[in-house]
């Protein structure tokens, strides 16, 4: 068995030993198939291959110093996925058999878990698609579910540190009435031209605003915002934002710390009243936020002058980061031991 240098480790793909899948057929879900093949065997005329019928999820396993394996929020995934299947008409896939699927491949798997000093941690990546044969634009009668895990470094790998972000008011990431509530693929496939470019001009993400006004802020491509000011977390509601599951579990901490929370249209200009603002989602947990470039109104939104991040997001990071290694009170049956 090869060694795997942790600290090495990137949010990219490595080969583990096994993934887990379950066929759609004939109004059933099968048994869960355990297999060390990296590939699928698809039909040409596949619908996930046409007309995007494809979901996907992330969540995060992590190993604690002792040495127990916990999964974090399974369940919340569980029930998005099947949000997403019904907003694409695909098969619902049973929460039990999701988690089930998610603890059998990290068991399977469990050598892939890095160990709980390297900051590194394993990403659960479940996916669903169509699989019958169609030409017709149609719902498929038939699905495939993949479960495939990979470890993946600490997203901050020099410390926690803030990062520039950029609205473009060229560009939407989803339709007001579309598909920006629930975890298909296409979104994803939408926002890469914005997200090139952002990355090639120093910005870690794109921050889009309302597609109808361009009034308000939306979300970022894949993280949620929010903005902290008297001690307020406020976050952006709209009918185009992924409901994230780590914004929740932010919102959960932020009131038992005391602070007030507001779900509501977050207008650009408020930007300016912040006194921190941040990103969040499974991949970092908060990415705090340096400034907001909003290129076409030549204005730039400052939280960090000095690049560090505020107290409040550097609270907050730590103590879900403490839930999630097992370093604190699981309060709320957010975790799953092994
Ligand atoms: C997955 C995702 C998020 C983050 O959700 P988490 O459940 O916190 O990981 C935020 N926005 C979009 C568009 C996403 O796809």
């Amino acid at each position: 068995m090869e060694t795997i240098n942790w600290s090495d480790l990137t949010f990219g793909y490595m080969k583990t030993d096994y993934n887990v899948r379950s066929h759609y057929r004939d109004g059933k879900w099968s048994d869960l198939e355990i297999t060390d093949s990296e590939f699928l065997n698809l039909h040409i005329a596949s619908t996930c291959l046409h007309y995007g019928q494809e979901s996907f999820e992330g969540l995060k396993a992590f190993r604690g110093k002792d040495n127990k394996i916990r999964i974090f929020r399974m369940r919340e995934n569980a029930l998005r996925m099947q949000e997403s299947s019904r907003g694409i008409m695909m098969a619902e896939l049973p929460v039990e058999l999701f988690e089930k699927a998610v603890v059998e491949a990290v068991k399977r798997n469990e050598r892939f878990v890095p160990p709980c000093e390297s900051g590194a941690s394993l990403y659960i990546r479940p996916l669903l698609i169509g699989t019958s044969a169609q030409v017709g634009v149609k719902p498929a009668t038939e699905y495939t579910f993949v479960l495939f895990v990979t470890p993946v470094g600490p997203y901050f790998k020099e410390g926690f540190k803030t990062t520039p972000v950029v609205i473009y008011r060229e560009y939407d990431r989803a339709a007001p009435l579309g598909t920006g509530t629930i975890k298909v693929g296409g979104n994803y496939a939408a926002s890469l031209v914005a997200g090139t470019k952002a990355h090639e001009g120093g910005y870690s993400a794109v921050l889009y605003l309302d597609a109808r006004e361009k009034k308000y802020i939306d979300e970022c491509g894949p993280a949620n915002f929010f903005g902290i000011k008297n001690n307020t977390y406020i976050t952006p509601q709209s009918t185009s934002i992924l409901p994230s599951i780590t914004n929740k579990s932010l919102i959960q901490l932020a009131e038992d710390a005391g602070m007030r929370v507001e779900r509501r249209a977050v207008p650009v200009e408020e930007l300016a009243t912040f006194e921190e603002a941040g990103m969040c989602g499974t991949a970092a947990v908060i990415s705090p936020i340096q400034r907001v470039d909003d290129v076409a109104e030549n204005k730039s939104y400052i939280f960090s002058a000095d690049g560090k991040p505020g107290v409040i997001c550097e609270k907050l990071y730590k103590q879900l980061r403490a839930i999630q290694y097992g370093d604190a009170e699981d309060k709320y049956g957010w975790v799953t031991i092994l």
